[in-house]
């Protein structure tokens, strides 16, 4: 008896003390998991944002062996070039994914990778691949279109933006994209694309992931559908806000009634649109590639376990407005010539590519206020500039910046100037 009580008051004690932890303290699934996995499944020979298709495929063939995924040619296309789709898990909810659509946004097609081949690879006593086996089934599209993927470029072997293409599905893309959705019925979608230099609202930071619950209607109503994966973005946002901090932002939701998103939603397919935008010093959007499999396992757990639909919308809500930028700035630089007085002017440099920064036009005008997280000297025809902030920047090169995605000032009388 007098054991007994004490069992129950050290149990009483003990659920108290279980209720007094912050639930900020119990980190929810799957950052740290996700991390590691990203490091240790990493699939080799995709070290550059651009490959071909058959250097994706060849990279993935070992994982591609495991009875635990299934692989399935879904067209061959004229070009040679097959569009496949490997499925992971045989649950009862539908997840479908797929990636490059755009054939020169190429980030989570390396992370698709990475996915499959911890998912083929993990012991068996990994509970999270586990649950996601047996609750979920998860056909995954990776590099939807292998022939803009080859060029890299945006649009398919003819041209045709396939993200345009969602009502009429004139494109094989299009329409095997379609099928398979209908296929399934996919209860959960994910749609997975590149940004280029954009900020979390007008004077933010570079956004590094941008996220958007499309719209199912031109009033963008939130039905059910839409909801559940509103509830799916805030726990992304979630996942990746120790990391990112406020380098995410909210893609604007105005019903584009020809793309992909926004019919799924309306097609009974909760769709979360995620950009993988811009992370300072990593061209090749290796730490992109990280952070989508980071953002997308925790995603799949929350839909596997229920927990997306217990998850507030705030953290989703609340982020800012992804906002374009059509003259990325270089601000406070002067333009100095042999021993005349330096010129105060701005140099604003624009990019066909701004994450490769190639094909540039600069233009020399009035000054923008923001900053920017790269430093480069720029040589030859166009004149040096020199910040006019103090700061410890080396004093050439492409620069560190701080964690808010923003420049640090250069030293005076040097010849940097900042731009995105
Ligand atoms: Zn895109």
């Amino acid at each position: 008896m007098h054991e007994t009580s004490v069992g129950l008051g050290s149990a009483a004690a003990l659920l108290l003390l279980l209720l007094a932890v912050p639930a900020t303290a119990q980190e929810p699934c799957c950052r740290s998991a996700g991390w590691e996995i990203a490091e240790r499944y990493r699939v080799e020979g995709l070290d550059e944002r651009r490959f071909t298709h058959e250097q994706y495929w060849r990279s993935l063939a070992p994982a591609l062996r495991s009875d635990r995924v299934e692989l399935t040619r879904l067209a061959n296309r004229w070009t040679g070039r097959a569009i496949n789709a490997v499925t992971l898990g045989s649950g009862p909810t539908t997840v479908l994914l797929w990636s490059q659509m755009h054939g020169d946004e190429s980030a989570a097609s390396m992370s698709l990778a990475d996915l499959i081949l911890w998912f083929s690879a993990a012991p068996d006593s990994d509970t999270l691949r586990a649950t996601l086996a047996d609750r979920l089934t998860i056909p995954m599209i990776p590099m939807l279109n292998p022939d803009g993927a080859e060029r890299f470029v945006r649009e398919n072997a003819v041209g045709i933006d396939i993200n345009r293409d969602a009502r009429r599905t004139a494109t094989p893309e299009g329409r095997i994209l379609r099928g398979v959705r209908d296929s399934i019925e996919a209860d959960f979608g994910f749609n997975l694309h590149d940004q280029g230099t954009r900020t979390a609202g007008e004077d933010g930071a570079m956004v590094a992931i941008a996220l958007l619950a499309p719209a199912a209607d031109s009033a963008r109503s939130w039905g059910p559908v839409r909801q559940r994966a509103r509830k799916v973005s805030a726990v992304i946002v979630e996942s990746l806000t120790p990391d990112l901090g406020s380098r995410m932002a909210r893609y604007d939701d105005e019903f584009a009634p020809r793309a992909f998103g926004d019919n799924m939603q309306a097609w009974g397919t909760s769709t979360v649109l995620i950009e993988s935008g811009i992370v300072v010093d990593d061209p090749q959007k290796q730490e992109l590639r990280k952070l989508n499999v980071v953002a997308l396992l925790s995603a799949l757990h929350a839909i596997a376990t229920g927990r997306s639909d217990a998850t507030p919308t705030a953290a989703y809500d609340e982020l800012p407005t992804n906002n374009p930028v059509e003259r990325p700035p270089a601000a406070g630089g002067q333009i100095v010539l042999g021993e005349a007085a330096p010129i105060r002017a701005d140099i604003a440099i624009r990019f066909d590519d701004p994450v490769a920064r190639t094909g540039r036009t600069t233009e020399r005008s009035e000054t923008w206020q923001r900053s920017w997280p790269w430093t480069r000297s720029t040589p030859g025809a166009v004149p040096a500039c020199r910040s006019g902030r103090r700061g410890n920047h080396p004093a050439r090169g492409a620069g560190p910046a701080d964690g808010a995605g923003r420049a640090r000032g250069g030293q005076p009388g040097s010849v940097d100037c900042r731009y995105g």
